[in-house]
C-alpha cells in the first residue's frame, strides 16, 4: 500500500476530503497542516465586520480527516526532499511518503518586522489579527486589491457598529480594484467616499516610522495598526529547497497538476502556478476549480491511469463586501453594487462551508 501525504487543509484539499467520505481508495493517506482548523477568506470580511462567529467561518480539517479515514497530523512543513520523497515539520519531525499534495496557500511580503503589522496568513491567524487590528486607534490597510478592498470597508462598518472612531485608512500603490477594471474601480471608489474610508491611491509607501508613514506623495499618516495585503507570495517551503518554481517562487505544475520534474509531486491553488496559465489570478475560486481536478487526478494517479488537464473558465463571478451587508458584484464587465450583491455572496459562501460540517 503506498503512502499519500497531503501538505495543508486548502480549498483543494478540503474538496477532495469530501470525497473521500464517500470512495475509499486503497491507500494510506496523511493530512499534515499547520493547524487544525481551515479558516474560510470568503468570510473574512463578514467576521470583520461582526455578521459571523468563528464557528462560522472555519472548517474541522481534523474531524474531517476522521471522518475520510484520513490521519490528521498538526505541523507546518518547512523542508521537502523530492530525491528521498521527505518532507520535514517545524515540530522537528520528517514524514516519508510516495505521492504528495501540495496546497499550503501564499504567504504575504512583510514590510518590515514589526508585532504592529497584522498578518492574516497563514489562514488560522485571521480572527486574533484582525480582532486586535479593528480596535486599533488608527488602522491603515495597505493594499487596494480586493482583499484590500474588503477588509478596510468591513472595519470601517465594525468600527461605526460599535461607536469608534471613522478613521480607518486604505493606501493603495495602484488605482483601487485596478484588475476589475475601469468601471469597478470608479464604483468602488464612491463607495468608499459614502463609506468615510480614507483612500490614498496611486501612492507608495516610502518611510515606515514607529507611528508614522510616509508616501512618494509626501503625505504623512498616522498608523497604530497596518494590515498588509499587497497580494500574494510564495511560500517560504518552495524558496529553500530544489523544486522547479515560476519566476516569482511559486511551485511550477503541468496542467495536470503535477510537478514537471517530479510527476508524484502535485500542486494546487495559490501555492502553484500552473505552466501552461501562468497569468491566472491566485484566488479561492481558482482552488476550488482545481481541487476538483485534482480529486481526480489524484485518484487517476494512483490507479495508473492517464490525467486529465485543468482548463480554468475565462470568467468569473467576484463578489466583495462592501460593509453594511452591501456588496459589490463583477462579472467581466458587467457591475453591480447594493444589498442583493451580499445576499448572494452570503448564501454561495454559507453553502460552501455547510458542505463541510455534519
Ligand atoms: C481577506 C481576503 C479575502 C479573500 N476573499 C476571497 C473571495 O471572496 N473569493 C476568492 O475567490 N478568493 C478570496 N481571497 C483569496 C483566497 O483567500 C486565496 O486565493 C485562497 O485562500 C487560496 O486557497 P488555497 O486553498 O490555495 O490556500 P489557503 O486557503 O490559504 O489554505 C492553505 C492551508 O495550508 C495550511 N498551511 C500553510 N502553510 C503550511 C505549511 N507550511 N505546512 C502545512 N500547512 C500549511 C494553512 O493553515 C491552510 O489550512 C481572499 C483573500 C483574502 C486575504
Amino acid at each position: 500500500m503506498s503512502k499519500l501525504v497531503l501538505i495543508g487543509g486548502g480549498h483543494a484539499h478540503l474538496i477532495f476530503l469530501r470525497e473521500l467520505l464517500t470512495t475509499s481508495i486503497p491507500h494510506e493517506i496523511v493530512l499534515i497542516s499547520a493547524d487544525p482548523y481551515q479558516y474560510y477568506s470568503g468570510m473574512f470580511s463578514g467576521f470583520t465586520e461582526g455578521l459571523y462567529e468563528m464557528e462560522d467561518i472555519r472548517v474541522n480539517i481534523e474531524q474531517l480527516c476522521d471522518r475520510a479515514s484520513v490521519k490528521f497530523v498538526a505541523d507546518t512543513i518547512i523542508g521537502l526532499n523530492p530525491i528521498d520523497k521527505t518532507i520535514e515539520g517545524s515540530s522537528g519531525h520528517t514524514y516519508s511518503f510516495d505521492t504528495i499534495s501540495i496546497n499550503i496557500g501564499s504567504s504575504i511580503s512583510k514590510l518590515v518586522n514589526s508585532t504592529a503589522i497584522k498578518s492574516i496568513k497563514p489562514n488560522y491567524k485571521f480572527a486574533t489579527s484582525i480582532e486586535a487590528f479593528r480596535l486599533g486607534e488608527q488602522p491603515v490597510v495597505i493594499g487596494g486589491g480586493s482583499a484590500g478592498v474588503e477588509l478596510a470597508l468591513s472595519t470601517a462598518a465594525w468600527r461605526k457598529t460599535n461607536k469608534k472612531e471613522a478613521n480607518v485608512k486604505l493606501i493603495s500603490s495602484s488605482p483601487l480594484l485596478s484588475s476589475y477594471g475601469k468601471k469597478a474601480s470608479i464604483k468602488i471608489r464612491q463607495v468608499a467616499k459614502r463609506k468615510g474610508l480614507e483612500v490614498f491611491e496611486n501612492e507608495r509607501i516610502e518611510h515606515l516610522n514607529q507611528n508614522f508613514l510616509i508616501t512618494d506623495r509626501n503625505h504623512n499618516i498616522k498608523w497604530s495598526h497596518l494590515l498588509s495585503l499587497t497580494g500574494p507570495v510564495a511560500s517560504p517551503l518552495f524558496t529553500e529547497n530544489v523544486l522547479l518554481r515560476d519566476a516569482i517562487g511559486f511551485l511550477l505544475v503541468k496542467n495536470t497538476l503535477q510537478h514537471k520534474q517530479y510527476p508524484f509531486i502535485f500542486g494546487a491553488g495559490d501555492c502553484a502556478t500552473v505552466e501552461e496559465y501562468p497569468l491566472l489570478p491566485k484566488n479561492g475560486v481558482y482552488a476550488v476549480r482545481q481541487g476538483q481536478l485534482l480529486t481526480q487526478n489524484l485518484k487517476r494517479y494512483l490507479e495508473n491511469q492517464d490525467l486529465l488537464p485543468f482548463i480554468p473558465q475565462k470568467r468569473f463571478l467576484s463578489i466583495l463586501s462592501t460593509g453594511n451587508q452591501e456588496g459589490l458584484l463583477t462579472y467581466g464587465p458587467f457591475y453591480l453594487h447594493g444589498k442583493i450583491p451580499w445576499r448572494i455572496k452570503h448564501h454561495i459562501d454559507k453553502r460552501f462551508i455547510d458542505s463541510f460540517r455534519f
